[in-house]
């Protein structure tokens, strides 16, 4: 068991106090409960997350069906980049997830933080839902997409990387209530959320939501931006995250640490920019490779910005202003104006 939290629950009139709690503790504390809360930020994370709820089999691949099937609506390089595509995230969100509840979870002490961890992971679950969901209406090779992420040098690459942070977590001799342990808990997070969430995905999306630019593949293009709007939640989640245990622990944020994660961006470019390459060798649908590299070096300066670290790419500029419109995704949309009531009744319990 972890030593900064305790299930022993002692009888005793001593109450938690705010100033009690902490993201990380050093010692065991009491984990289970929410209020008082310290990390208001955190809870209201948790509160718009569930305002975004969605589910992908709401969102009809009819349209998507029939374009797919007609052999003149897709040349071949738009197949491959759509395959590629939906291959990486077939295993990205489950990553994702995986590190979450295994990993960051047993770090992370504080509840109203741990409430929108839960969040975000049932958030990947859909996700990973979704990405289940459109293949199969597609008609793909499922078998192919899974083992993409084993089989294909540019993906594994990136996989890998992410991965072996986790791995570097599940170390039993690791104790979460050290300063090791937190530093290690640190680099996960810059490696997950900034350059998974904040940069790998990101590429991802630009490729997969250039189909709908050309109206092509509705129904997919409508769930890939749920989770955008998700993923951009994450993403601030995230980085918000790391600020506020940079600031309760500002031990943990050394120059040698600032200096290996910085390289963990450029590192991520320079994968990021491979795998573009590989998925789209040829210019398609108004975009090229060169285009989604140069707003990989855009995005990865804003992250490092955020997190307080000197820029690296300072002349890099947003080909995709269009992205930010897709990322600010309104309720407006009919999607939400038809199902968010029914969530409201849906759910409701019949007893009769
Ligand atoms: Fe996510």
């Amino acid at each position: 068991m972890a030593e900064n939290q305790s299930f022993i629950i002692p009888m005793t009139k001593d109450r938690i106090r705010k100033e009690d709690k902490k993201i990380l503790a050093s010692k065991a504390v009491d984990v289970n409960q929410l209020i008082p809360i310290k990390y208001d930020w955190a809870w209201q994370y948790y509160l718009d997350g569930c305002a975004n709820h969605w589910m992908p089999q709401e969102v009809s691949m009819q349209r998507d069906i029939e374009q797919w099937k007609d052999p003149m609506a897709f040349n071949d390089d738009e197949r491959h980049l759509l395959k590629r595509n939906l291959g990486f995230f077939t295993t990205a969100d489950t990553l994702v997830a995986n590190n979450l509840v295994l990993a960051v979870y047993r770090y992370v002490t504080a509840p109203e933080v741990r409430q929108f961890l839960l969040r975000q992971a049932f958030e990947e679950a859909v996700h990973t839902h979704a990405y289940q969901y459109i293949p199969q209406s597609l008609g793909f090779d499922e078998g192919e997409l899974y083992n993409m992420y084993r089989e294909v040098p540019t993906l594994h690459a990136k996989a890998e990387f992410e991965a072996s942070l986790t791995q570097d977590l599940l170390d039993p001799s690791l104790n979460p209530a050290t300063l090791e342990g937190k530093q290690k808990l640190l680099r996960n997070l810059i490696g997950y959320y900034g350059v998974m969430e904040g940069l790998f995905f990101y590429g991802a999306f630009v490729m997969l939501l250039s189909f709908g630019r050309t109206n092509r593949l509705p129904g997919m293009c409508e769930q890939v931006q749920y989770i955008l709007r998700d993923e951009s939640m994450h993403l601030n989640f995230g980085l918000d995250l790391i600020n506020a245990i940079k600031d309760e622990n500002p031990e943990l944020w050394t120059p040698e640490i600032q200096k290996e994660v910085t390289g963990w961006f450029e590192n991520g470019v320079d994968l990021e920019t491979a795998y573009t390459k590989e998925c789209l060798p040829n210019g398609l649908l108004g975009l090229t490779h060169e285009m989604v590299a140069e707003y990989i070096r855009f995005i990865a300066d804003r992250r490092l910005e955020k997190l307080g670290l000197k820029k690296l790419f300072n002349n890099a500029k947003n080909p995709f202003p269009w992205m930010s419109e897709q990322i600010d995704l309104r309720k407006e949309k009919n999607f939400f104006e038809t199902r968010v009531t029914e969530y409201q009744t849906g759910g409701s319990l019949n007893w009769d």
